[in-house]
């Protein structure tokens, strides 16, 4: 039958492909079972503007997926991502993303002192390409009570392939409930200067590739203060993802950027260590 057959099929490639191939199957098939076996949890990345002469704040975090394998350990967004976009299964891991998120910012709204916090959310093309991906991220919205306001959705520019007419009227039905955008990892993609245009977005995040070679390239220098340049002339806000020392900190509010995200301020973190260091950073008004 077709079972034998594709199994013969296996001993037409090399040792190392087979293996890599198996690895594969069985690691889709460990992540369809992943989430009712809760081994998925999020971890959240602060987002921190510039405070005053001391410091910086608080204001967010990122909620960055994480997967407990039983019997690999942690496995990277990196693999398992990309998987679960071939294989369809990011629909499923990305409502249990957006339901989690949003049962998160309805407890955080519940007191006065995480009231404020807004949650940025990865969104993949795949799911973004979805008719009903506005209803449904409204749906989750109204069913745990969460604020729209404070859920931001990062998009990449992998969504700009698709067509205008089918992206712009879902951001525009999010936005006018309150919902923000931010374009993920920016620079790095495709997209035409136009695009920017035309996209009802609220932030640009300035990849971390640009942030790395920040102080060693003068062209990735150049190129991070023309993204700063850009979002304020569009508007915009603009975020630095990636940033691991005071120096590139300091050199990118002299370009005028405010808001950062990075290991200097916080690797992300499983939700009771958040909550600890949002105590410990809260700054008396
Ligand atoms: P991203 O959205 O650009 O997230 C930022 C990544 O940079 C995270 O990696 C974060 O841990 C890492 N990072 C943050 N600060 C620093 C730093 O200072 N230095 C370095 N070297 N890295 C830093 P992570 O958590 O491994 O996630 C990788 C990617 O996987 C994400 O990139 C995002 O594209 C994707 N991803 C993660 N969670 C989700 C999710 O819930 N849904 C979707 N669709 N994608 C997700
Ligand atoms: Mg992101
Ligand atoms: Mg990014
Ligand atoms: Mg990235």
């Amino acid at each position: 039958n077709a079972k034998a057959a594709g199994r013969n099929a296996l001993r037409f490639f090399d040792a190392p492909m087979q293996a890599a191939l198996i690895d594969r199957s069985t690691l889709e098939d460990d992540l369809r079972r992943a989430i009712d076996l809760g081994q998925l949890s999020l971890h959240y990345q602060p987002q921190v503007v510039d405070h005053d002469a001391q410091g910086t704040r608080i204001t967010g975090a990122e909620a960055l997926l994480r997967w407990q394998h039983p019997q690999r350990g942690w496995v990277s967004p990196a693999t398992f991502i990309p998987l679960a976009e071939q294989s369809g299964l990011i629909l499923s891991l990305g409502a249990w993303v957006l339901r989690t998120a949003c049962a998160q910012l309805a407890r955080w709204s519940r007191d006065p002192a995480t009231a404020e916090l807004d949650l940025s959310v990865n969104v993949s093309a795949i799911q973004f390409r979805r008719p009903d991906f506005a209803s449904g991220v409204l749906d989750e919205l109204a069913r745990s009570g969460a604020k729209p306001k404070r859920l931001k959705l990062e998009l990449t520019e992998s969504v700009l392939v698709d067509d205008f007419d089918d992206i712009v009227p879902k951001m525009v039905a999010l936005r006018s409930a309150g919902v923000r955008f931010s374009l993920d990892d920016f620079g790095t993609g495709y997209s035409s200067l136009a695009y920017l245009k035309r996209l009802p977005l609220d932030q640009l995040k300035i990849d971390r590739l640009f942030v790395d070679h920040l102080l060693k390239d003068d062209d990735d220098a150049a190129i991070a203060r023309t993204i700063i340049a850009l979002a304020d002339s569009l508007g915009l806000g603009v975020l630095a993802e990636g940033v691991e020392q005071e120096s590139q900190r300091v050199r990118l509010a002299d370009m005028g950027c405010r808001a950062y995200q990075g290991y200097l301020f916080s690797r992300p973190l499983p939700l009771p260590a958040f909550m600890n260091l949002l105590e410990q950073t809260v700054t008396n008004p």
